[in-house]
């Protein structure tokens, strides 16, 4: 026992065993610590100090997605585009190691966000870029509803993204969907033109859906998981990111997908931990990860990560399932370091 507190009056602290039970003495120490993986990112585009924090907060391993029309000059998109995109990745990839010392991977692929004028050059080149060690993912990639710029019909993409489908099958790697999310309804309707403050992207610019459904988004997710299983890719190796509470139901029920939930920009997309915990509850840690997409063309945080870590047990998630979800999972799918 020990000694009442010797406060002039009776404060909080006098009361802290109704409050909380006995938890003050089982806190989850370890999570101040546990390594975690993000494995949907493009840091390379980041700054240093960016990465930097990502260092300082316990990244353990990460994979750099180098593949996204955000960063070509040109639109629409050449292949020569999107192949300096890579090989720019592949260029700075080992110095990134070297300096911030967590592990980091490369997801290479065709971005389907504007329309590519020559994917097969694209295609052509791309076997040789899956037999590289530092690769260890197709992506990010998946049919897209609506382009910027320029449309992309629907056949050019299922072309596109079934090509991609058979090369992870050949190889044995993994892919990474960006399977498109839905807007959240607290946002604004209208917001002055051109565009969404905190992302540099001219939403003007935006083209007409290319998919005729009443659910575009869950459509497109549909879609993909045909091409894999066209392609004679399991279902076990792709990696729907950007799960939300659109996909989740389908994708957990219909699927037997890895569901990776984006929260470096919440305020986009609205998909926070409190989405994660609620996946965990309703299906369990065994497919679901969690990663930031952060990038240099939108607001993003490279601690969103880690504070997920804790939310998610102030969620009442247990740390072992914290850790299967932000460690485990991503190592086994795209076989990082112990
Ligand atoms: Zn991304």
């Amino acid at each position: 026992m020990t000694p009442p507190h010797p406060t002039k009056r009776p404060t909080d602290a006098a009361h802290l065993d109704d409050a909380v039970g006995d938890q003050a003495d089982d806190l989850p120490r370890e999570l101040l610590t546990l390594p975690w993986i993000d494995p949907h990112n493009h840091a390379h585009t980041l700054s240093w100090a960016d990465r930097e924090r990502y260092a300082l907060s316990g990244c353990r391993s990460m994979l750099m997605v180098a593949s996204g029309y955000h960063w070509t000059p040109y639109k629409p998109v050449a292949a020569d585009d999107v192949r300096f995109l890579w090989d720019d990745a592949i260029n700075r990839r080992g110095a990134i190691e070297r300096d911030h010392f967590f592990e980091a991977k490369l997801g290479l692929g065709i971005h389907t966000g504007v329309r590519i004028e020559n994917p097969d050059e694209l295609l052509d080149a791309m076997a040789d870029y899956c037999e590289l060690d530092e690769v260890v993912a197709v992506g990010e990639t998946g049919v897209t509803p609506s382009q910027h710029v320029s449309r992309w019909d629907l056949a050019g993409q299922r072309a596109v993204v079934g090509a991609q489908m058979e090369l992870a099958a050949d190889h044995d790697l993994p892919v990474i969907l960006h399977t498109p999310n839905t807007t959240t309804d607290s946002r604004r309707e209208y917001q002055r033109p051109p565009g969404t403050p905190g992302y540099e992207k001219n939403a003007g610019l935006g083209q007409d859906p290319v998919i005729d459904a009443d659910n575009p988004a869950l459509e497109a997710a549909k879609i993909d998981v045909e091409l894999a299983d066209e392609a004679g890719l399991d279902e076990e190796r792709v990696v729907a990111s950007h799960a939300d509470r659109n996909n989740t139901e389908w994708l957990m029920e219909q699927t037997d997908c890895y569901l990776s939930y984006t929260i470096g920009h919440s305020w986009l997309i609205g998909v926070t931990a409190a989405d994660v915990a609620n996946a965990i509850d309703e299906y369990g840690p065994d497919r679901i990860m969690v990663d930031t997409d952060c990038a240099n063309v939108l607001r993003t945080d490279p601690f969103a990560l880690k504070r997920a870590i804790f939310e998610l047990y102030r969620y009442g998630i247990d740390v072992d399932d914290i850790r299967q979800v932000v460690l485990e999972n991503p190592r086994d799918v795209f076989d990082f370091e112990e």
